[in-house]
């Protein structure tokens, strides 16, 4: 399964950001999710619940923000928000647009019990 490998990688960056007499410590794993990113949300989720059961990560959760997919237009250099993936300008129609965001998929921040860990 896709989502569980992807699990496994945040479970990496975690490890890699956080000590590890820190780790029980851990509230909240925030991952930026594009929303053409060919994630499933709830898959990752779960993936990752399965994954930290019975490890020092037992206790934190994933947190998901949805990043919207949008799209730059060349022609008439307006940005658009595109609900299905289409890269075409629903405003002038023109096929020649660049990708601003909904493909990512990053770990934004790392919540630990009182401190709070910032990396981008
Ligand atoms: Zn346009």
């Amino acid at each position: 399964m896709h989502e569980l490998s992807i699990a496994e990688s945040i479970v990496d960056i975690v490890h890699q950001y956080v000590d590890k007499e820190q780790l029980s410590d851990v509230r909240s794993v925030r991952v930026k999710v594009g929303t053409f990113s060919g994630v499933v949300p709830d898959s990752l989720e779960f993936s990752y619940q399965a994954i930290t059961a019975g490890t020092l990560l037992e206790r934190s959760t994933l947190t998901l923000e949805r990043i919207p997919f949008v799209i730059e237009c060349k022609d008439c250099k307006r940005n658009s928000v595109s609900e299905d993936g289409i890269t075409q300008c629903p405003l002038c129609s023109s096929f020649s647009t660049s990708i601003i965001s909904g493909r990512e998929l990053q770990v934004k921040d790392i919540e630990l019990e009182d401190i709070e860990q910032v990396k981008s």
